[in-house]
């Protein structure tokens, strides 16, 4: 389970998470919805701890992230324990990020060589049923700049779950994408939801949420506003700011 307890985050005066609380079961799937500036990708990235809640933690699996507790306080962990968490907790980004001098087979077999998981052969085995598993079991000689975005993109699905995380967190898999490039990618994602992984996302796409969420999140200014599975807070939705962006998206 993922859950996030009562995290505020701010740049100076800027209040940019306000209090937010989620729990995500294990298996679950919840996307996040929410207008731009909403708070949505700084959440994600205090999950995996690449942003340091002001007040409040996360713990993913029990496990307290970034942080130890110390009397009734919370200690920062060293930057290697950090890392450790952080390679159990998959992250694909809108943009995709992958290494473009690396093939697409040695961009998803070098992390669990780095982390000293495994050896370079058995990473590649690993790497190449992954890119199986997303469709791209003709391409792992390439280079990602040979590739079309939603190819990009599920190579980066592979290599986040090359680590083997206990959740993956997407923000925006698919906004960078052609129109027509979205559903490949979506399908794979929702592969992904029916063999049991724990998601996140972040995502704009209304139709995903509604058949593969097991919960949407509504968020604005910072806080959740509503929450609830998606033919509550899709078609029912119970706050003023919720249907109004609703109006706007769909
Ligand atoms: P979008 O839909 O546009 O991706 P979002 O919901 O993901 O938006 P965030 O990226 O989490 O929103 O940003 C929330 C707010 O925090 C924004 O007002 C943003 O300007 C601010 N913010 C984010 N990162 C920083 C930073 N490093 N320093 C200062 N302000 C920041
Ligand atoms: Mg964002």
């Amino acid at each position: 389970a993922v859950e996030v307890h009562d995290v505020h985050k701010w740049y100076g005066a800027h209040r940019v998470l306000n209090g937010v609380e989620l729990t995500v079961r294990p298996g679950e799937v919840t996307v996040i919805l929410g207008p731009s500036g909403s708070g949505k990708s700084t959440l994600l990235r205090v999950i995996n701890h690449l942003e340091k809640p002001e007040v409040g933690y996360v713990s993913v699996n029990g496990e307290l992230i970034g942080v130890r507790r110390h009397g009734d306080r919370l200690k920062e962990l060293s930057e290697r324990v950090i890392l450790a968490q952080r390679s159990r907790i998959g992250f694909v980004f809108q943009n995709f990020n992958l290494f473009p001098h690396l093939t697409v087979l040695d961009n998803v077999a070098a992390a669990p060589v780095a982390t000293g998981r495994l050896k370079k052969p058995e990473a590649q085995e690993l790497a190449r049923d992954l890119l199986g598993r997303v469709g791209l079991a003709d391409r792992t000689g390439a280079y990602p700049r040979q590739l079309s975005g939603g190819q990009q993109q599920r190579v980066a699905i592979a290599r986040a779950l090359a680590l083997r995380p206990g959740v993956i967190l997407f923000d925006e898999p698919t906004s960078a994408l052609d129109p027509e490039l979205v559903g490949e990618v979506l399908a794979v994602i929702k592969d992904l939801a029916t063999s049991g992984t724990t998601l996140v996302v972040v995502t704009h796409e209304i139709g995903f949420a509604r058949e593969v969420a097991d919960r949407v999140v509504f968020m604005d200014g910072g806080r959740i506003v509503e929450q609830g599975p998606p033919a509550e807070v899709l078609d029912h939705p119970k706050h003023e700011r919720t249907r109004d962006f609703l109006s706007k998206v769909l």
